[in-house]
């Protein structure tokens, strides 16, 4: 799903160069669910920005999919990031004022679907993240469990191979904090990918796989592995 040989990326220039990242090589295999770990400023958005076609490296290369990202023009790689890409970030980042299911149905947008195609869709999939009931309550109406759960419901509303989550229980209490990661083990266990920064600890103790990152490299691999063979492209992107 994913495959990273020594992706590095830095900003600015001269004695104000900061390196972000450096020499990182990793894979993740179609259907893992792993945590990535590791102090504030050690790279983990970064890292999950780049898999996420967010970004691009300044050296190394980045597979996802089966697609080399510095290969493909703004064109395709924002089709990527629409058909096989779902985001999750801490802060929700919802439409205020929208209603759950709208909001859920704008990440709909590019498919070319019905208004009403997307919103059935919508509902859909916030039943599938336990608000079914919630339909039509604004974000303002929401609980922070509640709006991220409206955040992944958006994110995984198309049906994404890969779920990229940063940090997506850092703003909440421990008890939606705890409805959240349930969530993301569900939709892993149905065969959705998922990387999900954190950090909590005990949080990451729990997830079969940890990235553990240390000034921008990746200083750990540990739990279970599964072997990679190459992913090929499971779409042609238009
Ligand atoms: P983490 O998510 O682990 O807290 P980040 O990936 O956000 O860390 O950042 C890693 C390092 O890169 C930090 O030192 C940060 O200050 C720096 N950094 C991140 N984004 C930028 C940017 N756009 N310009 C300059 N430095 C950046
Ligand atoms: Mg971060």
């Amino acid at each position: 799903m994913v495959r990273l040989t020594a992706v590095g990326r830095s900003y600015g220039k001269g004695p104000h160069r900061v390196h972000a990242l450096t020499d990182v090589t990793t894979a993740v295999a179609p259907g893992e669910l792993v945590a990535v770990v590791g102090p504030s400023g050690s790279g983990k958005s970064t890292l999950l920005n780049l898999i996420g076609t967010l970004d691009r490296p300044s050296s190394g290369q980045v597979v996802v999919d089966g697609y080399r990202v510095d290969e493909l023009d703004d064109r395709k790689l924002s089709a990527l990031r629409a058909h096989r890409i779902g985001f999750v970030f801490q802060q929700f980042h919802l439409a205020a004022g929208t209603r759950a299911v709208d909001n859920v149905a704008d990440g709909l947008l590019y498919t070319g679907m019905s208004r009403s195609r997307r919103r059935e869709r919508a509902a859909a999939a916030l039943h599938r993240v336990g608000l079914g009931h919630r339909l039509h309550h604004r974000s303002h109406e929401l609980s922070g469990g509640e709006r991220q759960r409206v955040a992944i419901a958006r994110a995984v509303v198309g049906d994404p191979a890969l779920l990229l989550a940063d940090e997506p229980t850092g703003a909440l209490d421990t008890r939606s904090g705890a409805m959240v990661l349930e969530l993301l083990r569900e939709l892993n266990a149905s065969g959705t990918t998922v990387m999900v920064i954190t950090h909590d600890t005990e949080l990451a103790a729990s997830l079969p796989r940890r990235l553990v990152m240390r000034d921008g490299r990746l200083v750990e691999d540990a739990g279970i592995t599964a072997t990679v063979t190459g992913p090929r492209p499971a779409l042609e992107l238009e």
